[in-house]
C-alpha cells in the first residue's frame, strides 16, 4: 500500500478553486506520475458531511471530460472505501485528510475530516465501513492540516465541540479559543481501535507557505491525501520515504 501527502508545488487539485490553475491537468501529471490509468485516481465531491461512498461503483473519468464533467462524475461524499484496490484522493486545505488502510492492500479509504466532518462523525463512519467490508488491523495517516495553535474559533463554537468531542477545545497561539482538529482525530480514531501515524506529516496547512490553506489564503487550492495499491514504482523524483508503507509528495 502507498500513502501520500501533496504539496502546494503538485498544484491545485479542486476542480472547484476558481484561479488560472488547471486542477485536471494536476490530477492526471499525479496519475502519470504514480503509475496509474488516466482518469482512475477517484476524487469526490465533497461537501463537509459524513457519507461513505464505495468507490468501486465510481466511473473513471474518460480522457478529455470538461472540469464540469469530471465534477458531474465524482460521487457527492466526504469518505471514500474501496473494496478491490481503486486509487483514491481525499482534498483538503486546513481540514484533516485521513487516510485508513487494512491488512487486505485491496481495502482501505480515506475521509475529508474539518471541524463539521469531525463533529459529525465521517471518521467513526468510514472505520464502521471499513469493518463491514472485512477490513481489519485499520492504522490510520493524519495529514497536513491547520493545528490547534493556529485554528482560531468564537467561543461558544469551542464550547460546542468540547461537549461533542472532550479534549478538542484548547487556546490558539494568540491565547483565544481553538480547536485541535488532528488531536480530537488522532485520540478519536485510537478510541476505535485503529493505529495512527502522525509524526512525518505533523505539519501544519496555515503556518507553512508550501500548502495550501483556506484560512491563510483562500481561493488558492485544495492538497490531497493519495492510497493506492503498492506494485507501482513511483516515477516522480519529488517521492521521498515517509514510512515503510508510505510516501510523501512534497
Ligand atoms: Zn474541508
Ligand atoms: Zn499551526
Amino acid at each position: 500500500m502507498s500513502v501520500a501527502f501533496t504539496a502546494s508545488a503538485t498544484g491545485n487539485l479542486g476542480l472547484h478553486v476558481l484561479g488560472t490553475s488547471d486542477p485536471q491537468e494536476h490530477r492526471r501529471r499525479i496519475e502519470r506520475g504514480i503509475g496509474l490509468d488516466p482518469g482512475s485516481l477517484l476524487f469526490l465531491e465533497q461537501v463537509h458531511g459524513t457519507d461513505v461512498v464505495l468507490a468501486d461503483e465510481a466511473p473513471l473519468i474518460p480522457m478529455n471530460s470538461s472540469a464540469e464533467e469530471e465534477r458531474a462524475l465524482a460521487p457527492v461524499a466526504d469518505a471514500a472505501l474501496t473494496k478491490h484496490g481503486r486509487p483514491l484522493a481525499i482534498m483538503t486545505a486546513d481540514c484533516l485528510p485521513v487516510i485508513v488502510t487494512s491488512s487486505n492492500p485491496l481495502i482501505y479509504a480515506v475521509a475529508h475530516a474539518g471541524r463539521q466532518g469531525l463533529l459529525h462523525g465521517v471518521l467513526p463512519n468510514a472505520i464502521e465501513s471499513l469493518r463491514a467490508a472485512g477490513g481489519t488491523d485499520l492504522q490510520a495517516w493524519i495529514g497536513p492540516s491547520i493545528c490547534g495553535r493556529c485554528y482560531e474559533v468564537p467561543p461558544d463554537m469551542a464550547h460546542d465541540a468540547e461537549a461533542k468531542l472532550p479534549g478538542i477545545a484548547v487556546k490558539t497561539r494568540w491565547g483565544s479559543p481553538g480547536l485541535d482538529l488532528p488531536a480530537a482525530a488522532e485520540k478519536q480514531l485510537r478510541s476505535l481501535g485503529v493505529e495512527v501515524h502522525r509524526k512525518v506529516i505533523n505539519e501544519c496547512t496555515f503556518e507553512q507557505d508550501d500548502l495550501f490553506s483556506h484560512r491563510r489564503a483562500p481561493g488558492q487550492g485544495r492538497i490531497a491525501g493519495l492510497v493506492w495499491r503498492r506494485g507501482h514504482q513511483s516515477a516522480s523524483s519529488r517521492t521521498e520515504s515517509m514510512t515503510d508503507e508510505g510516501d510523501v509528495l512534497t
